[in-house]
């Protein structure tokens, strides 16, 4: 894990989260204890689900790269036996990994130029991104940010200052969403440190939140969270992110309870990913299995081109096909929006 993040997770609860939050202990929330918890070792990964590394090129080269991470309740939901398990796929450092493919990059998305230094990216019309931390529950071998230094860029470094500041600047932005790394990794105190400030600024009409955490550590929509949400002054989208139905149990599904009844709106993306969810029942699924959690689907992304990850790249056309499909099987509002991102582009590109 990222220094930087750790610290602000081994932060002790600041007593007006202590008043509105499970009694604190000196380890904190349950949830930082699972999340320090997580299976970190690939092969203690692969014992749990009784498997044998024979069966899979595990590469620790790739694991030195970005360390596997994942929650021991994430892993439950992982098929026993199946080396091909969908969630598995996600986690698993493979020597697929370490293959150079042309038109694979470091900084696929252009982030590396949109970082204004203060945690901030500006690409959107209306909209700004505020990298809140590095840190994530789950490290997914599809990510970016397997190779973006995020943690020395995140907002929360210069005590939010400096990020709030360059957002109450702009007048044209309506919108601010929390994003990372994961920013529900953040303690609740550090959350409510950063709306409070951003509360200030005047012309900002809604707050978003991009977070896996829900999805592989429901524990972490505690009641401390749901107060959290429950005192914003601005009407709240969470964007979760699942990218196959067995990533929710019962568990996620009371977390989505929990989170709606605090007042949110829920939405979900997901990343077409190879072995994972490229087939049209798998997809459906999703959005089914999303929909009946009260999560409407929201995005199907291309693959950002990043390094490491080209394993899982399905093509433009079987994207394409796969998409229409989908729109051909379920109704309108449950067929996400199959989107690229491109540098340098005012949003998201439909394909
Ligand atoms: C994806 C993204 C957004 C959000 O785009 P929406 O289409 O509104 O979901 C905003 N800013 C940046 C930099 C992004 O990459
Ligand atoms: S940012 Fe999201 S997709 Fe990337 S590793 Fe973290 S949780 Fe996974």
């Amino acid at each position: 894990m990222i220094p930087a993040a750790q610290a602000s997770l081994q932060q002790a609860p600041s007593p007006a989260s202590a008043a509105v939050g499970p009694t604190p202990s000196a380890a904190g929330a349950r949830w930082q204890a699972l999340w320090r918890d997580a299976v970190r070792d690939p092969r203690e990964l692969l014992a749990l689900l009784g498997l044998s590394d024979a069966a899979l090129a595990l590469s620790d080269a790739a694991a030195a790269q970005f360390p596997l991470r994942v929650p021991r309740g994430f892993v439950a939901r992982m098929r026993h036996g199946d080396p091909n398990d969908p969630l598995l796929r996600q986690v698993l450092p493979l020597d697929e990994e370490m293959r150079p493919m042309p038109g694979f990059s470091l900084d696929a998305v252009g982030d590396g130029a949109a970082k204004a230094g203060h945690g901030v990216i500006r690409k959107y019309n209306g909209r700004a991104l505020l990298i809140a931390t590095g840190s994530c529950a789950i490290h997914c071998r599809y990510c970016f940010r397997r190779h973006f230094p995020y943690a020395e860029e995140t907002a929360a470094a210069g005590g939010w200052r400096d990020a709030v500041a360059a957002i109450g600047a702009d007048a044209g932005i309506d919108e601010v969403i929390l994003s990372g790394g994961d920013p529900w990794s953040l303690a609740t105190p550090k959350l409510e440190e950063l709306t409070e400030a951003l509360a200030q600024v005047p012309h900002l009409k809604r707050l978003r939140i991009h977070t896996r955490l829900p999805v592989v550590l429901p524990e972490r929509v505690d009641a401390a969270l749901q107060a959290w949400l429950e005192r914003l002054p601005w009407p709240v989208a969470v964007v979760l992110h699942a990218n196959h139905a067995n990533e929710f149990d019962a568990e996620v599904e009371a977390a989505a309870r929990r989170l709606r009844v605090s007042g949110a709106t829920l939405l979900n993306q997901a990343v077409l990913l190879r072995g994972v969810n490229d087939s049209v029942e798998a997809l459906a699924a999703l959005s089914e299995r999303s929909y009946a959690a009260g999560v409407l689907p929201y995005y199907l992304h291309q693959l950002d081109r990043v390094q490491g990850s080209a394993h899982f790249e399905v093509g433009d056309e079987r994207a394409r096909a796969l998409h229409r499909q989908l729109a051909a099987r379920l109704s309108g509002y449950l067929v996400p929006k199959l989107v690229r991102e491109v540098a340098g582009d005012p949003g998201k590109r439909p394909l």
